[in-house]
């Protein structure tokens, strides 16, 4: 059974309530498939979730969450015992994810989407790749060469950005409708693979649009202050610029 991928349409919602679909005992590990959930599963440049899941008589940490096909597999680790235990297929369970953690890569990963918002209006230069962790994260443009005074000035655009307090809107669209978006063309579209009939998008009101299956903030007002800590080249067209995400 197909996991219902609670997060792509609640980014806020904390815990959860649902069913062991399968447990896997295997080489990589102790894992259970849900039949829903909000755990985010690694992909995309944005890292998985952790946090806690519970049942009747027993608990145990999520310590990786990851899709394999349409199900996603969380990995659990035993309350510092030693002995981890998984409640069988069936098993109704109470899930919690680690929402600090979270709130951090939600704030990071939307900061990403500002940069590259920025960048384009800026200089016209895409992205050619990108990953983080909760308050930093690090981004390629096809830039060559870095222009003078780069990091000052996107630092200052981004800040600018979040200062306007844009409204940040998901919504899910079919795949024929978005390959024809201007925005959506130019952050890659076409990458998504054609069996996806629709497509979920992540619209920062007047600045970036991308598909995305990410988590991120209702606003630009709630990433906080993001400093650009270093630039550096990655060779001819491209260069990769590192983020700090900090409380405003
Ligand atoms: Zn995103």
């Amino acid at each position: 059974m197909p996991t219902d991928l609670a997060f792509l349409h609640d980014a806020y919602a904390r815990t959860f309530d649902t069913v062991v679909s399968h447990v896997d005992r295997g080489d990589d590990g102790l894992g259970v498939a849900l039949e829903r959930t909000l755990f985010y599963p690694t992909g995309g440049g944005q890292p998985h979730d952790v946090g806690v899941l519970r049942w009747d008589g027993g608990s145990a940490r999520v310590t990786d969450v990851r899709k394999q096909g349409d199900e996603v597999w969380h990995r659990l680790d035993g309350n510092g015992d030693g002995a981890a235990v998984a409640p069988p297929a069936g098993t109704p369970v109470h899930g919690e994810i680690d929402w600090e953690r979270r709130y951090q890569l939600m704030r990071t990963h939307t900061a990403l989407h500002v940069l590259c918002g920025v960048i384009w209006n800026e200089w016209g230069v895409p992205v050619t790749g990108g990953n983080m962790e909760p308050l930093a994260a690090r981004m390629d443009f096809e830039l060559d060469p870095t222009p003078e005074g780069f990091g000052a000035r996107a630092e200052s655009l981004v800040a600018a950005e979040i200062a306007a307090d844009r409204p940040i809107q998901v919504s899910f669209i079919p795949r024929a409708e978005a390959v024809l978006d201007e925005a959506l063309i130019r952050t890659k579209v076409n990458l998504v693979p054609e069996s996806v009939a629709e497509i979920r998008v992540v619209d920062i009101v007047g600045l970036d649009k991308q598909a995305d299956g990410g988590t991120h903030v209702r606003s630009t007002g709630e990433v906080g202050r993001v400093r650009v800590v270093k630039t550096e080249s990655k060779g001819k067209g491209n260069k990769r610029v590192r983020i700090a995400v900090e409380d405003a």
